[in-house]
């Protein structure tokens, strides 16, 4: 299929049409047929793009997800002002090589509440997962849902939300959910800045003290050869990040990766033979980001 590289994507708010659209392709390019999924929750930004542009180079259809999605939201947050541009969206998406926008109303996704939840226990515990409840239940649902309605070949997911790497391929491996979860590196603005769609909400002060855990995880290799325990890295890793006065710290923590499991307390973090997540959550205003580590790095 040669659309990506020439028309618009085809625009989609409905499961039914999609499931159609879909199958149309499948039917046409038959035993070759692969279909990517790229579920995002919109306000596109070249993080989102570049897992596009991977799933068009790996597949002959791409399908782009965009929807908000209230179930991962908690109570306080910030579901009813997060930034919302469907044009500049599609035009990030036909750039990227996105076939079809798939848009739909929270209507369209949940006709009824959803009484179904899906809990990855373990690894979906901290982190993210402490700090906001409830949150990997609906990404878990969500993420079932998009699956089911498009049934995938392969899903493409940003390691800047590493556990939510780590919670789908948990998923995915537990139900045999017939899709290979790709992760995909994270995309960083040239100051080092991880690119976020909340990113907007920064004042510029806030945006430039926020340069602050982009440049203090860049030293975690350094403190792991200099022989730092897990819990002497998290403290470097506090101290780093509160030399900003504006950084309000949600977390910081040191967890095998992906089992999400701290490390044994005494072991010198250069001897690990599991890999390391380095993350950390910290609010600028009222404004939550979140960056991280992998060590050794994810292949590309
Ligand atoms: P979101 O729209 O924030 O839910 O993100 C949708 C997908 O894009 C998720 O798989 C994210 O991990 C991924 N993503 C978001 N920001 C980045 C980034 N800076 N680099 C790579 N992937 C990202």
């Amino acid at each position: 299929m040669t659309a990506s590289l020439t028309a618009a994507p085809a625009i989609v708010r409905t499961i039914a049409e999609l499931r159609m659209q879909i199958k149309d392709y499948r039917r046409q390019a038959g035993e070759h047929a692969s279909v990517g999924l790229v579920p995002t929750m919109g306000y596109l930004h070249e993080g989102h793009a570049s897992l596009l542009r991977r799933s068009a180079a790996d597949n002959g259809l791409t399908v782009l997800s965009i929807f908000v999605n209230p179930l991962q939201f908690g109570p306080n947050e910030d579901f009813d002002r997060y930034p919302r541009d469907e044009a500049r969206d599609l035009a990030v998406a036909a750039d990227a090589g996105a076939d079809i926008v798939f848009m739909p109303s929270v209507g369209e996704m949940y006709p009824r509440p959803a009484a179904t939840r899906v809990t990855v226990s373990g690894v979906s515990e901290r982190l993210c997962g402490a700090s906001r409840p409830g949150h990997f239940d609906g990404v878990g649902v969500v993420v079932t849902k998009l699956f089911n309605i498009v049934q995938p070949d392969k899903a493409y997911f940003g390691m800047k939300d590493a556990q939510q790497v780590a919670v789908i391929e948990r998923m995915a491996g537990d139900l045999n959910q017939p899709v290979d979860i790709v992760p995909c590196p994270i995309v960083r603005e040239a100051d080092g800045l991880a690119l976020s769609s909340r990113n907007v909400y920064l004042s510029e002060t806030e945006r430039s003290e926020a340069l602050v855990l982009s440049a203090t995880l860049a030293r975690v290799p350094e403190w792991i050869a200099a022989d730092a325990t897990a819990e002497r890295l998290k403290a470097a890793v506090t101290a780093g990040i509160a030399a900003s006065p504006l950084a309000d710290i949600d977390y910081v923590d040191v967890l095998t990766f992906p089992d999400m499991q701290p490390p044994q307390a005494d072991l010198k973090l250069s001897d690990s033979r599991e890999r390391l997540l380095v993350a950390v959550a910290v609010r600028f205003g009222r404004t939550r980001l979140i960056d991280n580590i992998l060590i050794p790095a994810a292949e590309a």
